[in-house]
This record gives structure tokens, C-alpha cells and sequence, in this order.
């Protein structure tokens, strides 16, 4: 069966094609600056890249692009071939603790969800319905990134706020990147073969969240309310005292949607070390000796030990703490320094191993009274599986 996963954006759609059950890519790609100028696209095919620039005004422009590629590239010779989509969706609100059919009730669904996920859930019912006219046949699935976070316990995802906060506004912890945490863990219970494992994993990119997940299900996770909370991240502060918000507005005379835009675009390694929000340039500044790049990173380090120690509290012991996303894949210093920060609990890293980048790898010694590793995650064959399940 050929499932595509599709992941929308505002001004982008990400796309990945599967033959299932294989799980074989046939065709991947990105489009990019939808609505704005200079728009394109860039495809890998056949071991092939192709990069193309063409007027995309509007999310159906693109999948029209999709649909033509797919034909030239002879991926299908029908558009009836295609016979699942997978979505991802930002927001399942506290409802969807799974992926779900999407029907006319769940669409509805999301978008009264706008409110909890404003950036992201009006992009992603975007990206569906600019599939709806052009491939109208096929099972059209959403895969929420919240579900995952949906097993946590009320004690975990409450605030300590006013329980009417909760029951009539829906202020809880919800958490994201649960198709990632998902993923992780499912690879890390099948390599410690174990099911009833007790796993941390933590999802290390531009936007940053941990889990603790016991017997495949999340007990809790760094994310919040909102993707603003938890570690310090590329540009999000991740957790602050909230009152620093007034206090910032009354000092600088900024409205309250600058003080939150502040939060979420000009915090976390970029505000701290003032030169970028990418880790990379985090660490060259480290090898200049800039003392705010130092600073940005022992304080990156220390926001996800804490959360790592706090887990392993929580799950009563660890079996296997995993790393990914860009940085977590990527960066040897920045899980150097995690796992030396980890020390107290008999953790002990294996330097030759830990060089390893982009590559599932066991990376403490045999001595470490827990195995970490790292996992690359890959949250688009999630989605395809997901879909594949629910239309076979
Ligand atoms: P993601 O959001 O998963 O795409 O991750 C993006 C983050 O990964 C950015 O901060 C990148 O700087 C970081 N990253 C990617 N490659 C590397 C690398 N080789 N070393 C350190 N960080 C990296």
C-alpha cells in the first residue's frame, strides 16, 4: 500500500512516500514559502536531489506540484494508488490519545482546538484540505502530537492553579513531540526487549522536550501547556516564573504579545548567548572561548539533567535514557555533558562510542548503571504507520 505522511506547516509542507508494510521511501520532500515569494521545492527521489522554484500561492499549489512529481517520477501511475494520508496535528486537545480517521466531527475538532495550538492547528487543516480535492479516495488519518502525553495522570498534568482553570478554560499540561517520544520509545523497548521498561527520552532539536514513559505509555513530559515550556530550547525560554511577564512589560513598555513573542523567538540560545539559535554555532563560540555561548550551553545542560534526574525519581530507576533529534543525534559535546552531569547516578559515558553522530549507538560503558543511546527518531514513519494501521 502506498501511504504518504504529510506534516504542514504555515508556509511549508513536508512530505515523505511509503510503501507499506515495507516501510520503503519512495519519494521525500519539502516545500518551501508557501504564500511568499521566491517559493519552491526541493525532492529526494531515486538517491536523486531536485531542487525547484515555482509560485506556490497557497497550500494547493503545492499539492498539485506533489501530484505532478509522483506521476513524472512514475512513484504512481494513479493518484488511486495512493491509498492512505497521514497528517500530523499539533493539538488533540485532551480528546485524541490517538491517531484517528479524520471525519468532518474530527476536523471540526481540531479547529476548535485554534485557540490551544494558534500557530499550528489552522497549518495543519490547511495541509489537509489542500489534499481533500486531489485525493479524495484515499484514508485520511491524523496523528496528533499530543496523544502520546494523553496516559499521563492528573496529578502530572495539572497546574497548581485554580481547578476551575481546568475544567472550564482546559489549562493542563498537554505535551508535544509525542510521535517522536513514541517512536523512541518503542525502539529502545524492542532493543532492551523489554516491554515494562522504565525509558527517558528526550527529543534534542530547534524545539526541545523529555519524557518519562513506563510500559509504553507517558507518565510525564517537559512540554507543557504550550511547546513554551520545559528545557531552554533554540529560541523558547522553556520554563520561567511567569511574573516575569508583567514585570518586563511595566520596565520596557512592550505589549503582551511582544513580551510572548519575546519568549518564543528571542529566548533559549538565542537570546542567552545574543549571536544564533542554532547549537552548531553555539559550539564554535564555546571553541572561541565566548563566555555567553559557555553560558548557553551549561545552562542547556542543566535544564535537561534536571528534567533527566526528575524523571529518573519519577520512574523509580531507569532501563535505557535515549537521545535525538538534531542536537541529541548530533551533538557530542552537548551528550558529553549530559551524561558526565549524570554521574551521581552511576551513569558513564564511552567516549569512543559517544563520537558517533546520525546512528543508533549505545554510548556509556558496560560499567554505566544505565545504557544510554542514541536513536534517531523519525516521526514521518510514524505517521505512515499509523495510517497504514487504521486504513488496512
Ligand atoms: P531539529 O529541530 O531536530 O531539526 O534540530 C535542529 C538543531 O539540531 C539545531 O540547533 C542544529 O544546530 C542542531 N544540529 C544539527 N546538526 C548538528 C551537529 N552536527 N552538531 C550540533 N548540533 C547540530
Amino acid at each position: 500500500m502506498k501511504v504518504l505522511a504529510i506534516n504542514a506547516g504555515s508556509s511549508s509542507l513536508k512530505f515523505q512516500m511509503y510503501e507499506m508494510p515495507e516501510e520503503k521511501v519512495l519519494i521525500s520532500g519539502l516545500f518551501e514559502r508557501i504564500g511568499i515569494n521566491n517559493s519552491g521545492y526541493t525532492l529526494k527521489v531515486n538517491g536523486e536531489k531536485i531542487k525547484k522554484e515555482v509560485v506556490l500561492n497557497n497550500h494547493e499549489d503545492a499539492v498539485e506540484y506533489l501530484i505532478k512529481e509522483l506521476l513524472e517520477n512514475n512513484i504512481v501511475a494513479s493518484l488511486d494508488e495512493i491509498e492512505a494520508l497521514g497528517h500530523r496535528v499539533v493539538h488533540g486537545g485532551d480528546k485524541y490519545a490517538d491517531s484517528v480517521v479524520i471525519t468532518d466531527e474530527v476536523l471540526q475538532d481540531v479547529e476548535k482546538f485554534y485557540p490551544l495550538a494558534p500557530l499550528h492547528n489552522p497549518a495543519n487543516v490547511l495541509g489537509i484540505k489542500a489534499f481533500q480535492k486531489s485525493v479524495p479516495n484515499a484514508v485520511v488519518v491524523g496523528v496528533f502530537d499530543t496523544a502520546f502525553h494523553q496516559t499521563m495522570e492528573e496529578r502530572d498534568f495539572l497546574y497548581g492553579v485554580p481547578y476551575e482553570w481546568y475544567t472550564d478554560y482546559k489549562v493542563r499540561k498537554y505535551g508535544f513531540h509525542g510521535t517522536s517520544h513514541k517512536f523512541l520509545a518503542n525502539r529502545m523497548m524492542e532493543i532492551l526487549n523489554k516491554k515494562d521498561a522504565k525509558i527517558i527520552t528526550c527529543h534534542l532539536g530547534n524545539g526541545g522536550s523529555i519524557s518519562a514513559v513506563k510500559n509504553g505509555k507517558c507518565i510525564d513530559t517537559s512540554m507543557g501547556f504550550t511547546p513554551n515550556a520545559g528545557i531552554i530550547m533554540g529560541t523558547r525560554s522553556g520554563d520561567i516564573d511567569v511574573t516575569i511577564i508583567p514585570y518586563i512589560m511595566s520596565q520596557t513598555g512592550k505589549t503582551l504579545d511582544e513580551v510572548i513573542d519575546d519568549l518564543n523567538k528571542k529566548s533559549g540560545f538565542l537570546g542567552i548567548c545574543g549571536i544564533s539559535s542554532d547549537s552548531r554555532d553555539v559550539e564554535d563560540g564555546m571553541k572561541d572561548n565566548n563566555l555567553r555561548c559557555i553560558l548557553t550551553h551549561k545552562m542547556f545542560v542543566k535544564s535537561v539533567v534536571n528534567y533527566i534526574a526528575s524523571y529518573y525519581v519519577a520512574l523509580g530507576g531507569a532501563d535505557a535514557i535515549c537521545f535525538s533529534a538534531g542536537i541529541g543525534e548530533n551533538s557530542v559535546t552537548v551528550r558529553k555533558d549530559i551524561i558526565e552531569a549524570l554521574n551521581a547516578l552511576g551513569i558513564k559515558i564511552d567516549e569512543a562510542s559517544n563520537n558517533t553522530r546520525g546512528k543508533e549507538a549505545l554510548i556509556t560503558s558496560e560499567e554505566s548503571a544505565v545504557p544510554c543511546y542514541i536513536i534517531p527518531t523519525d516521526e514521518e514513519l510514524m505517521i505512515a504507520r499509523d495510517a497504514f494501521n487504521l486504513a488496512k
